[in-house]
């Protein structure tokens, strides 16, 4: 018998409070979609990361969570042994954070140490990053791959020379305002935006899947469920640009009044 796909989401008590458990449901349905077995793990603190995942996920959550979620995985050591063997991990907002160097929380932005598992430092920006973002990914392939989705981060990130941006932003801060959103180094990935991510952007999802896999995916053939994506997806887009050009016609009123 074929062994099932795991997908596996971790620590959903520390770091799920912005819905991205989504992530790993898309994941395990657009499999299904394709007659590919999967299964869909959800691990919590004190019990063991498995090892044989294919895909681990981290979603968002708070500073204090955030190290929590550190203490056990470092406690653990199976996200690393998966690592090593081949696993894709992406991550997202506190969770793309904490895979860090290092990264601040609290008021008196205490520094803690990551997992350094990318290359990246985050330290408290000059203001709270809220709202939508708009980026554009490079498919494989090289076509440019517009991401919806919503930030609500206080850490600002820089990376380092091994990690490279895995988006570039049109609308929003990402990263640090500095037009790039999120970091990739080999099979670990991070990016600031909830939505959850995946699900919004379909290919995203195909992409994490092929790397997991070794092989690219073929689109799905399900006709109805991409055309109804398709036009969610523009939909979203234009309101998004078209809030932007609102609030900066706003923002020039203001400054001429
Ligand atoms: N606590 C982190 C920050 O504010 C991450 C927040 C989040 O996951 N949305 O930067």
């Amino acid at each position: 018998m074929v062994k099932p796909i795991k997908i596996v989401v971790v620590y959903q008590s520390l770091l799920g409070i912005y819905g991205d458990r989504g992530n790993g449901m898309v994941l395990a349905k657009r499999l299904s979609w394709r007659g590919i077995a999967s299964e869909l793990i959800m691990v919590e603190p004190g019990q063991p990361v498995p090892t044989n995942g294919a895909v681990y996920l981290l979603g968002g959550g708070e500073d204090q969570a955030q190290i929590a979620a550190v203490d056990a995985l470092r406690a653990d050591g199976g996200l690393f042994r998966a690592l090593d063997d081949g696993a894709v991990l992406f991550s997202v907002c506190a969770g793309y954070q904490i895979l860090g160097n290092s990264f601040t929380v609290g008021d008196d932005d205490t520094v803690i140490e990551g997992l350094g598992l990318l290359d990246v430092d985050t330290r408290r920006g000059p203001v709270r990053a809220v709202g939508e973002v708009l980026s554009h990914w490079m498919t494989p392939e090289g076509d440019d791959y517009l991401l919806t989705g919503f930030e609500n981060h206080g850490g600002y990130t820089t990376l380092g020379p091994k990690a490279a941006p895995f988006a570039r932003v049109e609308l929003g801060v990402g990263n640090r305002g500095d037009g790039t959103d999120g970091a990739v180094q080999g099979r670990v990935m991070g990016i600031y935006p909830h939505g959850p991510l995946l699900p919004r952007n379909p290919l995203l999802a195909d992409y994490l899947l092929g790397v997991a896999l070794d092989r690219r995916l073929e689109p799905l053939p399900n006709e109805q469920v991409n055309d109804e994506l398709a036009t969610l997806r523009h939909q979203r887009i234009n309101v998004v640009r078209h809030t932007k050009s609102l609030s900066e016609d706003t923002r020039w009123l203001g400054e001429r009044s």
